[in-house]
């Protein structure tokens, strides 16, 4: 077999982002920040303020799963085990003998709709040794195939988790090893878990054949990455879909939650001037990508939990105390089976306290992980501007300007796309058709970026605009149907 060729991804010049600058930029790439600055909110100037100081000190994601409880119990999968070699969970052993280990079901995907399908990759041991980590092959059937990879961390600690090599069917190498901040096919890099979803760029195809992925667990993220994984076990699957049909409206799924009665009980919203604005904005920036909402259930979060995650903090924590993690597992709840995405509505996202984001969004989210952090987005929405919106007149684009652009940020988010520029200029999204806001060593504000901060996918946008290469994109992720 030949070599792997070298993807050649960087059309955008990436400066090296090491040490502080990097933890800095890093919560914003890794957790989907939306921040709002003052020139159209003025209640929220001080969250932009709050938001930059907890990026420094906070850590950079947190896993979501106490994976001991998650994976299936042995005892289970041994009363559970026909009399042929068949494969037993949690031994690191390949009973039936198939090349994977702990393929059947161990450790369970998300809820699937009935055009998905869910491949169980089992889990790969990383040695603590240099180079990459153990490659699993994943069959697209057909091209533009929807497919998203998911990893998540089943050691007792957990590392941070990415996605480090991925080759195409031909051989191209999309993704490798120590270039991931310059890679067309750059995933999200998670404490715990992580995600990859094919074809992040428009030029990389996503064609029908083999396809080699590959995820690392490290003590650092990439940037300082030096190709030694830490020891541990991952557990790799991959949610698929068929092509969405070129002429065919995508369509995304949202269970929303009104978290004690933010901003108002369910059945109040649903009927509320602003609601309609702000689903009406959703769609309308989302119609020039070739996409709309579908269903949109909403359902309340009441009761002591809604009392108590209706001001998230914490959201940051590595430990227990991360009520954004806490908030998804209530909503989990409520819609077990549900194969939406989750959207929770808060009066606040807060850390040690302090207002930390407008929004936060898994980047490349998997619809249907009832409960967890990778299946879901988080929105405030302040109780005084909601009293604001509620007095605005019927023409007002208030509601749409403030929560239906946040949300559709945060659906760009969820659906794979990056931020067209990070806030300090040091990283840019890998589509060549968004524009890049080039001012180096300064902070990317909409002032300093009035052009390009138009866009829905700049860190802090002013506006919806979406280009073609972020459809293409978006309109990939399985989550979309
Ligand atoms: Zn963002």
């Amino acid at each position: 077999m030949a070599p792997p060729r070298r993807f050649a991804a960087a059309h955008r010049r990436c400066p090296g982002s090491a040490g502080a600058a990097w933890a800095l930029v890093a919560l914003a790439w890794l957790a989907g920040c939306t921040r709002v600055d003052d020139s159209t909110d003025p209640d929220s100037s001080s969250a932009a303020d709050a938001s930059q100081a907890s990026d420094s000190a906070g850590p950079l994601d947190v896993p979501y799963f106490d994976t001991a409880k998650d994976a299936k119990p042995d005892s289970d999968a041994v009363a559970e085990a026909g009399p042929a070699a068949k494969e037993l969970c949690g031994n690191n052993l390949d009973e039936d003998g198939d090349g994977l280990i702990d393929e059947a079901g161990c450790y369970p995907g998300p809820n699937l709709r009935a055009d998905q399908v869910w491949t169980d990759l089992g889990t790969i041991d990383l040695a603590n040794a240099a180079g990459p980590a153990a490659l699993r092959t994943f069959g697209a059937s057909v091209k533009n195939q929807g497919i998203l990879a998911v990893a998540r961390d089943i050691s007792p600690s957990k590392g941070y988790v990415w996605a480090e090599t991925l080759v195409s069917p031909s051989g191209l190498q999309v993704l490798s090893p120590g270039a991931w901040t310059t890679s067309g096919n750059r995933g999200y890099v998670g404490l715990g878990q992580s995600t990859l979803l094919f074809g992040m760029a428009p030029q990389v195809s996503v064609v029908a054949g083999p396809w080699s992925l590959g995820f690392t667990r490290a003590a650092t993220t990439p940037p300082s990455y030096k190709g030694t994984p830490l020891a541990g076990r991952l557990h790799v699957g991959v949610v698929s879909r068929p092509e969405l049909p070129i002429n065919q409206v995508g369509k995304l799924d949202l269970d929303v939650f009104c978290v004690g009665g933010v901003p108002m009980p369910c059945a109040e919203l649903a009927n509320s001037a602003p609601w309609k604005k702000i689903v009406g904005r959703i769609d309308a920036v989302w119609k020039a990508a070739g996409l709309q909402l579908g269903e949109v259930t909403l359902v309340d979060l009441s009761g002591e939990e809604g009392v108590k995650f209706k001001y998230l903090d914490n959201v940051f924590a590595g430990d227990s105390s991360n009520e954004l993690n806490a908030v998804y597992a209530a909503t989990g709840k409520l819609r077990p089976q549900s194969t939406a995405a989750t959207l929770v509505l808060v009066a606040a996202i807060q850390d040690n306290g302090v207002i930390a984001a407008a929004g936060l969004s898994q980047l490349g989210g998997v619809a249907g992980y009832a409960g967890q952090r990778l299946g879901g987005m988080a929105v405030a929405i302040q109780e005084d501007q909601w009293q604001v919106a509620l007095k605005q007149p019927p023409e007002s684009a208030y509601a749409g300007d403030v929560w239906g652009l946040v949300i559709s940020h945060e659906i760009g988010h969820f659906l794979g796309l990056w931020h067209t520029d990070e806030s300090d200029g040091s990283l840019h999204d890998p589509i060549e058709d968004t524009p890049l806001c080039d001012k180096v060593g300064e902070v990317l504000t909409p002032a300093l970026c009035p052009v390009q901060s138009k866009y829905l996918m700049f860190w802090s946008p002013k506006g919806g605009t979406l280009t073609a290469g972020q459809s293409k994109v978006v309109r990939l992720s399985p989550a979309v149907r």
